[in-house]
């Protein structure tokens, strides 16, 4: 019969001929390159069906920042902000090595030591804006389309205005840039990379050990303690 072989480190064949089956032949000399295979089949699958997983970013240490978001005047459902905190770290994370240790609050008191945003139906027209000090967020900010965009009009309007806390100044000259005006852009360049990490220096956690951010702490207001309300 004949022999189909499909050998993974090849050597010369002593097969018998005239059988039809598909042979795998392992050998034990075989096995780092199959598990650089694993681990490469691992990584690509996990990268393709994980959708909250967030790729390595390629700049250390990663700077990680306190972010208390404030959502007792927000129309929104605490639910929803778990997709919108990790398009926000995705964002900064991944082009930047900035991450964002977000919790939610129900009252108005700022943290001591990192960023503030509240969520609101209605700020005055805007989708958002920075004003020296804190964050204002509309639930719904009305941005523009472009060819790569954001998924969330909150979550890239949250990272824009993150950006200017970064002392990012606006940047016109493409829709996809994240410090345009008013579009769905994302894309920091490599100035603006290095602008926001050295002002994100001075503000981050002091343990720059850790390369991944903490998940997001969502709390419904009915479930918040006086204790946790007070981290950090
Ligand atoms: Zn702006």
């Amino acid at each position: 019969m004949r022999r189909i072989s499909v050998n993974i480190c090849p050597r010369p064949s002593s097969s018998p001929r005239n059988k039809t089956i598909v042979n795998f032949q392992v050998r034990p000399v075989c096995l780092p390159v199959l598990g650089l295979l694993a681990a490469l089949l691992f990584f690509s699958y996990a990268g393709a069906t994980t959708e909250e997983t967030i790729p390595t970013p390629g700049l250390q240490p990663v700077y990680r920042i306190y972010l208390r978001v404030h959502l007792a005047n927000s129309s929104r459902s605490p639910e929803e902000f778990g997709p919108i905190f990790s398009e926000i770290n995705r964002i900064w994370y991944t082009q930047a090595g900035i991450c964002f240790e977000i919790h939610t609050v129900y009252h108005d008191t700022p943290l001591n030591d990192g960023l503030d945003m509240w969520f609101s139906p209605y700020i005055g027209g805007y989708n958002g804006y920075y004003d020296g000090e804190f964050i204002q967020m509309s639930d719904v900010p009305d941005l523009a389309r472009v060819e790569n965009p954001a998924r969330s009009s909150a979550a890239r309007t949250a990272a824009h205005e993150l950006g200017h806390a970064l002392d990012l100044p606006h940047r016109q000259d493409s829709d996809e840039n994240l410090m345009r005006s008013r579009t769905f852009g994302w894309q920091l360049n490599a100035q603006e990379i290095k602008l926001a990490r050295e002002t994100a220096a001075d503000i981050a956690i002091e343990d720059t050990t850790p390369l991944t951010c903490g998940s997001p702490q969502i709390r419904r207001e009915e479930t918040s303690s006086p204790q946790l309300l007070e981290q950090p």
